[in-house]
């Protein structure tokens, strides 16, 4: 089946019961046991599943290619779960652009909890190879990165780890199973927070860990599902797997959007650079041709004059609206160095966008009035 087919269709099929074509919502918390103390129904009590939960992780599981996907809260429950899987005194590589939760966790939670951690340039492959210990247990990627939109090589990534006997993952929130297949490339694990593309209409909060194969590392990712208890609520799930249905077409126009945008932005001349893979002069553009179906929704763009001048130009825009997150029908401006703050590696004039499903006309036309003077 092809992509657009299994979006509309994975984990949904009509109410046996009901002949409702659209899943109804389970909101009990527990579930009737049979004589012999069995549960027919597959179900016994919601922290361990619920009908909206497993219908979201067997359709996420599908888009990906992956055996078996284990939804969370939020995409930090999720990433969280994945690192909680590790065992104290192993030792991770993750991006030095890392989406800047995932790093905190690592460095304010990780390492005191007795992870060691090295971040590196993951567009560096020797610098991959050269961090590689004993020790490693797991390469983190993420890939387009954030804020420069820099792409990864996974298939290279996943030879280096391989070599030395490390699961390899990849943050595909930017890129969606969509445009970019990581399970399929040979990684291990694929995280999302569903809260941006997946459910793609900025009002549910929910995060994902699909795994390529069953085994150990499954089950633990379960395990830790089922105790630990951060998983979504039977309204968010399925909020998230209605998102989903729509989710080839929502990305085709973000896509197309983006292309606009960013070729408006790379010729105007109070624009001194923009992050693009889409953009043929951009240093990820060959990688992610090979990589991705088509380069993505995010974007950034460095103005001369620093943050000042960052400021003013966001300030300045009317459609494009100031708050972070991404992946919504509504495009968003952020200037990264001030949301991240102190540990930034943002540029003072840089400001990310996430674009929407507008006309991108009327998105160019906004950001024209903004640089104007
Ligand atoms: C938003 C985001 C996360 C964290 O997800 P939450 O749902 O906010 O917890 C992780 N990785 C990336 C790339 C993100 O954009």
């Amino acid at each position: 089946m092809r992509f657009e087919t299994l979006a509309v269709h994975a984990g949904g099929a009509p109410d046996s019961v009901t002949g409702a074509v659209m899943p109804a919502i389970h909101l009990s918390t527990t579930f009737v046991r049979a004589p012999d103390g069995t549960f027919p129904s597959g179900y016994a009590y919601i922290r361990d599943a619920n009908p909206n939960r497993r219908a979201l992780e067997t359709a996420v599981a599908q888009l990906e290619e992956g055996a078996s996907a284990v939804a969370f809260a939020s995409g930090q429950a999720a990433t969280m779960a994945v690192f909680q899987a590790l065992a104290p005194g192993d030792h991770v590589i993750a991006p030095l652009d890392a989406y800047f939760g995932t790093a905190k966790l690592l460095r304010e939670h990780f390492l005191p909890w007795g992870l060691a951690v090295s971040f590196v340039d993951m567009t560096d492959l020797g610098a991959v190879r050269a961090a590689l210990r004993p020790s490693t247990r797991l390469v983190w990627t993420e890939t387009p990165s954030n804020p420069t939109i820099a792409v990864t090589d996974l298939r290279a990534v996943v030879a280096i780890a391989k070599a030395s006997g490390a699961l390899t993952a990849c943050d595909n929130t930017w890129a969606t199973p969509f445009l970019q297949r990581p399970l399929a490339l040979g990684m291990d694990l694929v995280m999302h927070s569903t809260t941006k593309y997946l459910s793609g209409h900025s009002d549910v909060m929910g995060g994902v860990v699909v795994t390529r194969e069953e085994g150990r590392v499954a089950e633990r990712l379960r395990a830790l599902q089922s105790s630990g208890g951060a998983v979504p609520a039977p309204f968010d799930a399925w909020l998230v797997l209605r998102g989903i249905r729509t989710l080839p077409w929502r990305m085709r126009a973000h896509c197309a959007n983006a292309r606009a945008v960013a070729g408006f932005l790379s010729e105007h001349p109070s624009v001194e650079r923009v992050h693009y893979p889409g953009l043929p002069r951009d240093p990820g553009h060959a990688l992610a041709a090979k990589q991705m179906t088509d380069a993505g929704g995010m974007l950034s763009f460095v103005v001369p004059g620093g943050r000042a001048r960052a400021f003013e130009v966001a300030a300045r825009l009317r459609l494009i609206t100031r708050a972070t997150s991404l992946g919504g029908p509504e495009s968003l401006v952020e200037h990264r160095a001030s949301v991240e703050g102190e540990r930034t590696r943002a540029p003072e004039g840089l400001l990310r966008l996430s674009i929407g499903l507008e006309h991108p006309d009327d998105l160019v036309a906004d950001l024209a009035q903004a640089l104007a003077s």
